[in-house]
């Protein structure tokens, strides 16, 4: 029987204190600049890493802390939570799943301990394309064995974090689709060093929210044979391995976003007076809110029972879905609110409202849309006809 913890302990209490503290460091200011400027909130992820944050999930035997992913989760959350972005680093908890679960031990070995020091960065994770979109076995960038090597040609598109990372988990075709009997199989894992690499370009792409995206070429770019991770051929059902653990964190990005907008819009409610009182006595601002951290507080459970399957070792595909559908949502819910709360200023910068409006948005959409998340619930948990 999987236990559910409603309330934290002590320990996870301390973390998420030490976090928040952390956070602190680097308030809205620091994060409105960099905003701005469309830069990577460096120092920031620095000093996450030197805590050793970003290395809960790596068994302490590759020097990591071995934490469950609630753990994981209310890293994320706090960080969120203080008024930051999570999103500029959550890969770096979660692409080395991958490496983790179907690495060799000498791949193990030689890059856990570096990426849990922080000596190497794993942040990148190329599976999206223009011509494929959610339709990942659709992908057209290939990988072809030439003795100890393979040659990849391609386009990647929204991919994240490649200026700033050493490493980058790409998945590619090996075999092409009119050979193999599923369009799931034929596609392969591969961890490449993307320092340096002949053939590869990077097109930083600007989107509505400060992250890092890019566009990327691969013109016959020659990759060693032996950066394939696992089997050839089964790399989608690697990738899927990791969904999970990527839903609830980001579940738990969405529950801190959605705590700050409701923390923001309460303060907020309390000392604007308008027509003589403060704003939050009227119903038609404060029920909104009294609405969204409900909202909060109920996709908050769904997190916790999925987080819970999952640090068990139980199938959680159901929950960790639904988790990452409910927070994304709530934590909308709570934006709108929090926006509405503040009238013009929440379209002001120095609030940061609008900053958090457009982070938490792209909750809704990636990476993954909650459309196929609800296609997910409907045709595999409830059985109902495809859609695809
Ligand atoms: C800021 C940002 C960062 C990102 N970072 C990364 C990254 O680091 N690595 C990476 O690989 N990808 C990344 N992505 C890509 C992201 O995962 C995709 O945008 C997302 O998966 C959707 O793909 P798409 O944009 O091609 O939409 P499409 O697949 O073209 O879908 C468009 C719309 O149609 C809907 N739709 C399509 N099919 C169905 C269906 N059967 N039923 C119902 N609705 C359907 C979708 O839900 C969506 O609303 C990032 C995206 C953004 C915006």
């Amino acid at each position: 029987m999987v236990e559910i913890r409603i309330t934290l302990t002590e320990e996870q209490q301390a973390l998420r204190k030490a976090v928040y503290d952390l956070c602190q460091l680097y308030p809205g200011a620091y994060w409105r600049e960099l905003d701005e400027k469309r830069e990577y909130p460096e120092a920031f992820v620095q000093e996450l890493t030197k805590a050793g944050d970003l290395a809960a999930l790596i068994p302490e035997a590759y020097g990591g802390s071995g934490l469950g992913i609630l753990e994981a989760g209310l890293i994320l959350e706090e960080v969120n939570h203080a008024g930051g972005n999570a999103a500029a680093c959550h890969a770096q908890m979660y692409i080395m799943g991958t490496l983790l679960r179907h690495g060799s031990e000498e791949q193990k070995a030689r890059y856990l301990p570096q990426i849990a020091s922080g000596t190497l960065r794993l942040q990148a994770f190329g599976v999206t394309e223009p011509n494929s979109g959610s339709d990942t076995t659709q992908l057209q960038t290939a990988a072809v064995r030439h003795g100890d090597t393979y040659v990849v040609n391609g386009q990647k598109i929204f991919i994240s974090r490649v200026l700033q990372s050493d490493l980058m988990l790409l998945l590619a075709r090996t075999t092409p689709l009119p050979e193999v009997r599923r369009r799931t199989e034929g596609l392969s894992v591969f961890l490449i060093d993307i320092r340096n690499l002949p053939g590869f370009t990077v097109r930083p792409l600007r989107t509505m929210l400060n992250h890092s995206t890019n566009v990327l070429f691969f013109d016959n770019v020659e990759i060693p044979a032996e950066s394939l991770i696992g089997e050839e051929g089964k790399g989608f059902a690697y990738i899927l391995d990791g969904m999970n653990a990527e839903r609830i964190l980001v579940a738990s990005e969405s529950v801190g976003d959605g705590r700050w907008f409701i923390e923001k819009a309460v303060q907020y409610s309390k000392d604007r007076v308008i027509f003589g009182k403060a704003i939050g006595a009227n119903q038609g601002v404060q029920f909104p809110i009294a609405k969204a951290h409900m909202a909060v507080e109920a996709a908050d459970l769904m997190r916790l029972k999925a987080a819970a399957l999952f640090d068990a070792g139980e199938p959680c595909g159901a929950e960790a879905n639904m988790a990452k559908y409910l927070c994304a949502e709530a934590s909308w819910e709570a934006a709108n609110a929090c926006l509405d709360c503040h009238g013009g200023y929440g379209f002001a910068a120095e609030y940061d409202v609008e900053r958090k409006f457009r982070e938490t948005r792209l909750y809704k959409t990636a990476p993954v849309n909650n459309n196929l998340v609800l296609a997910y619930i409907g045709q595999h948990v409830l059985g109902m006809p495809r859609s695809y």
